[in-house]
């Protein structure tokens, strides 16, 4: 019967995968020990099936990416379609094709301003080191040859190539070997009133505006932010903070490169997460979203100023990737870009993020220990906390983020928890952009029953 063959199909994949994987972003030893935590089968909108049979709620799209939900037929179909003409076709020595060609102009004409020049890669620690590396390359076109360091922030995450791991601000990730490059300084995030000069702040210290002071805006290239930070435990930026930091950089002569692998292509209810600041970067960088998940493909965005500069250097660019503007990533983004139109996703994703909103305010009037609910759009978390009060975090030993997503987990949800700083216990909701009003209720019930749960346990 079907059910004693997935039995069989689990534990042999279970064991190929425990002896011969070493898993992304997973204690090693952990996986050796004990094997894959669960083996999926197959997924339909917001909802994954494991080898068990098990039904899961996908609350964070996988990775924040599967933003038109599992299984969607028309993106495969495109994929099915590019690779049956051409699957793979270079994008080096002047090489083009229809679909990469087609895309880099869509992007264009979806990011703010006249951001209007695409270099493709196959995901976002990609597309933020080649950002690093093209704004240093515009800057010495333009006879600037020490400007190549790059502010980044605190909590930031933007990767794990070695460039991108070390503008990462989280301590865990950039411990790691090889993630050293001198160049690349973390500041203090989301201080708008340092960011506006102002220096008797008692956080002034370590902002991006003392930086700059210290390094001197000559040496320095570019600042790179999340709009809203993501992996540090969605953070939104306080009132005028990214305005602060447009204009800091702009009045020094620095870049501002947006990192928008989380927060472009509708996450957050806009097209890309600087929309709803009216703010235009220099850069742009994108992965994710953009093909929802259901092929590799990243990418970085720059005005006419640094694409028009950089299009007027007449040798090799030294830099590509061999999937750079891949066809069938291309033709995938399309498809998803042409859906995400066709089906109103961005602004479904504003109304779905109210009900979230709303979801987020009934638990916070239930439970003394939830706090901070916040979303823009469909990018949304909370805070647990002994006494949100008295700013009074969970012991250690409580664990509370964790075991609450490992609640959630029993109950068929899937969430994130972040701890990776002492007190600090997140958890991030960031569901598929075509989930429906009834599915965030869910989401929210199953929540509810968790918090139930833990708080037997604290
Ligand atoms: N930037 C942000 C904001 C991200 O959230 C991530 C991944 O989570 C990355 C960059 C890195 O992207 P990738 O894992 O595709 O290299």
């Amino acid at each position: 019967t079907k059910n004693t063959t997935n039995e069989t199909l689990l534990k042999e994949l279970s064991e190929i995968d425990r002896l011969h994987h070493i898993h992304p972003s997973t204690n090693p030893k952990f996986h050796r020990d004990n094997g894959p935590k669960l083996v999926f089968k197959e997924g339909k909108g917001i909802y994954l099936y494991d080898l068990k049979g098990e039904e899961y709620i996908d609350g964070v799209s996988m990775l924040w990416n599967v933003n038109l939900g599992h299984g969607n037929k028309e993106l495969a179909e495109a994929a099915y379609e590019q690779m049956s003409s051409i699957a793979y076709a270079s994008a080096f020595y002047g090489y083009a094709n229809e679909s990469t060609a087609r895309l880099a102009k869509k992007v264009a004409s979806l990011t703010p301003g006249d951001l209007n020049t695409v270099f493709f890669t196959s995901g976002g620690s990609e597309s933020n080191d080649t950002a690093f590396k093209l704004s240093r390359f515009y800057w010495e076109l333009k006879g600037y040859k020490n400007k190549k360091k790059i502010i980044s922030l605190r909590r930031g995450y933007h990767g794990v190539t070695v460039a991108a791991q070390r503008a990462t601000g989280i301590e865990v990730y950039r411990n790691f070997s090889g993630s050293l490059d001198p160049n690349i300084v973390n500041a203090k995030p989301h201080l708008t009133e340092c960011e506006q000069g102002d220096k008797n702040h008692p956080e002034y210290e370590g902002s991006i505006h003392s930086i700059i002071e210290k390094e001197g805006a000559e040496n320095i290239a570019a600042v790179i932010m999340e709009p809203i930070q993501g992996a540090g435990g969605v953070h939104i930026p306080p009132e005028g903070y990214l305005e602060a930091v447009r204009k800091l950089c702009s009045e020094n002569n620095i870049h501002l490169i947006l990192d928008e692998v989380i927060c472009g292509f509708g996450r957050t209810g806009k097209m890309f997460g600087a929309d709803n600041w009216n703010i235009v970067p220099d850069l742009i960088t994108f992965a994710k979203g953009i093909t929802s998940g259901y092929s590799q493909l990243g990418g970085v965005a720059m005005t006419d100023e640094i694409g028009n500069t950089i299009a007027q250097y007449d040798g090799m660019l030294p830099h590509g990737f061999t999937y750079s503007g891949h066809p069938t990533a291309c033709a995938v983004g399309l498809k998803n870009i042409e859906i995400l139109e066709r089906d109103n996703l961005v602004q479904h994703a504003v109304e779905m993020g109210e009900v979230l909103r709303q979801g987020f305010e009934y638990l916070e009037g239930k439970y003394s220990f939830f706090t901070k609910g916040r979303n823009v759009g469909l990018l949304g978390g909370f805070d647990l906390m002994r006494s949100p009060e008295e700013n009074i975090p969970f012991e250690e030993s409580v664990k509370a983020a964790v075991t609450l997503v490992d609640e959630c987990f029993q109950r068929n949800l899937l969430i994130r928890p972040f701890d990776f700083e002492p007190g600090m216990n997140i958890v991030a909701v960031a569901p598929p952009l075509i989930i429906e009003k009834d599915e965030v209720e869910k989401i929210i019930a199953i929540i509810d029953d968790s918090l139930k749960a833990l708080s037997n346990k604290i």
